[in-house]
């Protein structure tokens, strides 16, 4: 795309043009100064998802009691599996809705080391979310250490070189695992480029789509995905805490296990049997009862996504995010911002990561609610303000008006006023 006007009257076009502009009522706007550019860490809340969150508690739970587990409580994994598979291009069989990311990464890291005989080596990037880097750790300390991981680095910071993670690729690796987008930088892998050079090495891959999943066209079985993982309150606007997803390639289920036994594994729960038979399929790879109310949250929202169709969402984001930086090269860079994310946006993404040294004041200034408009944002260490946009809920005239916004309270030096120090959750 190009642009020729940082005039607001630009924004306005697009929105006008945008073919998903009605998706935006769809989503609870509590109130109207808010921008929100945090999708990325936890979406909005839907009104269908607060309707239908009011009759699991009323009805389902307050009512009907222990009935409504066979009224739809039981499958609910394997549903809310199917659709998320809907989204990232897999069978309905090779999803399953179940426990958090971190939990379902070592469960399918582990399966995939017990299933490698022999090869003694993990291969990650200095780009991984740190939960993926200590579950990692924890699964080589269980194994008393006889495994060692790779960490690829960047050579810029923002980008991960192929030629790099290939080389770290040999005979030894057991596992490649990876974020499918770089949470800092946005930097998004070649799914099917990088899982051909795993399989080459005959290493399994296991993709991290927690960032992309939502957001991002993707197509497991396309580019012959061994394994996958994601959470569902990012893109997918699950609330706060919903359960993540696993995939597991049809043929693979056979040869994997859970490292982890519990009775939603086994192939009968309710015999109470007391030696553990591993059920067939996805279903293995569950452990204990599901969180329901949350499961719910996810089953609702997700429709949405199903709605807007997922080819329309990543349209519109590289749309968003390509008007993003047309504005942050006009009215950021002379403010000594600089961009912390690819510039080609095949390898990019739904978010946009602009650095500045006063990063953190910044980010307080902008978020004050003394304000008459403010923008959320993340703020990530050392100097990130990550601006993620979801293309269900945010318009163009957001992009625009979060751009003048950090533009003005720079310029005016506002962000002074603001004590550097953290909060808790950023
Ligand atoms: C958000 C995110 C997680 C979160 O893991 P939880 O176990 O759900 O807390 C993991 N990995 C990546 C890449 C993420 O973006």
């Amino acid at each position: 795309m190009k642009f020729d006007s940082t005039d607001l009257s630009l924004a306005k076009q697009f929105d006008e043009k945008d073919k998903l502009k009605n998706f935006r009522k769809e989503f609870v706007h509590a109130d109207s100064k808010t921008i929100y550019l945090d999708g990325n860490s936890l979406g909005r809340l839907p009104f269908k998802t607060q309707k239908r969150l009011k009759k699991v508690v009323e009805n389902e739970w307050g009512e009907r009691l222990i009935k409504s587990w066979n009224d739809g409580w039981y499958e609910l994994s394997s549903k809310v599996g199917s659709k998320i598979a809907k989204v990232i291009g897999a069978k309905e069989n090779e999803v399953i809705a179940a426990d958090s990311t971190s939990i379902n990464l070592y469960k399918l890291v582990f399966a995939a080391i017990k299933a490698s005989h022999g090869r003694n080596k993990i291969v990650t990037d200095e780009f991984n979310f740190p939960s993926d880097h200590y579950i990692l750790q924890s699964i080589v300390n269980q194994l008393n250490n006889d495994y060692k991981i790779e960490i690829v680095k960047s050579r810029d910071g923002i980008t991960i070189e192929l030629d790099d993670l290939e080389k770290a690729i040999d005979e030894n690796t057991a596992v490649v695992t990876l974020s499918h987008a770089a949470f800092k930088s946005a930097f998004l892998y070649d799914i099917e480029e990088v899982t051909k050079i795993a399989h080459k090495r005959g290493a399994y891959v296991v993709w991290d789509l927690s960032h992309s999943v939502g957001a991002v066209d993707i197509e497991l079985n396309k580019a012959n995905v061994d394994l996958a993982i994601g959470c569902t309150y990012k893109y997918l606007n699950g609330g706060p805490g919903a359960p993540a997803f696993l995939y597991v390639r049809e043929d693979l289920q056979e040869k994997l296990s859970s490292p982890i036994w519990g009775w939603f594994g086994d192939k009968n729960p309710f015999d109470f049997n007391l030696q553990f038979r591993e059920a067939e399929g996805i279903k293995k790879f569950m452990i204990g009862t599901p969180p329901i109310l949350s499961l719910s949250a996810v089953d609702s929202s997700i429709d949405i996504t199903l709605e807007a169709g997922i080819k329309n969402i990543r349209d519109k984001s590289v749309q968003l995010t390509e008007y993003l930086i047309y504005l942050i090269n006009e009215l950021l860079f002379p403010l000594d911002f600089t961009l912390g994310s690819p510039t080609d946006s095949s390898k990019r993404g739904s978010h946009v990561s602009i650095k500045h040294k006063e990063a953190y004041k910044i980010y307080k200034a902008i978020m004050d609610e003394q304000n008459e408009k403010i923008v959320i944002p993340d703020f990530r260490e050392p100097d990130i303000i990550r601006l993620g946009v979801s293309s269900l809920y945010n318009s163009f005239e957001d992009v625009w008006e979060a751009v003048q916004i950090i533009n003005e309270i720079v310029e005016n030096r506002t962000f002074e006023n603001y004590e550097s120090g953290n909060d808790i959750v950023t």
